[in-house]
């Protein structure tokens, strides 16, 4: 008989198999937190997820964890958003610089004031 217990993505815990039901088994989900409003589990389970993310990335982790630093939801939101700054940082360099529109104060050029040839030559 296995000791390990087994894994429930809700509350993030390692429990004993009896704390799960045949179906809990299946679904990772423990006989306590199967009775947990949906909204609630799939808030629990988001949370899980970005905690248990690894360093690096892959595409689709990252755009889900992007997408996850938008949720309506606070928590996920703020986690989402810690996650995502520690491995990409602030964007110091997105800054822009449209400001240069302002060099065309050229100097007029003098005219040149056409010689008068005095024509001292006889
Ligand atoms: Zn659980």
């Amino acid at each position: 008989m296995k000791k390990h217990g087994h894994y429930c993505k809700v509350c993030g815990r390692y429990r004993a198999n009896e704390k799960f039901s045949g179906k809990g088994h299946a679904s990772h989900i423990c006989k306590d937190c199967t009775k947990l409003p949906p909204e609630v589990k799939a808030e629990q389970e988001t949370l899980n997820r970005l905690f248990n993310l690894p360093w690096h990335l892959s595409k689709a982790q990252k755009s889900w964890l992007k997408n996850r630093t938008q949720d309506r939801r606070p928590e996920v939101k703020a986690l989402a958003q810690e996650q995502y700054d520690m491995r990409f940082g602030h964007r110091h360099q997105d800054m822009q610089l449209d400001d240069f529109d302002d060099f065309d104060d050229f100097d007029d050029l003098d005219e040149f004031d056409e010689l008068d040839e005095d024509d001292e030559m006889e």
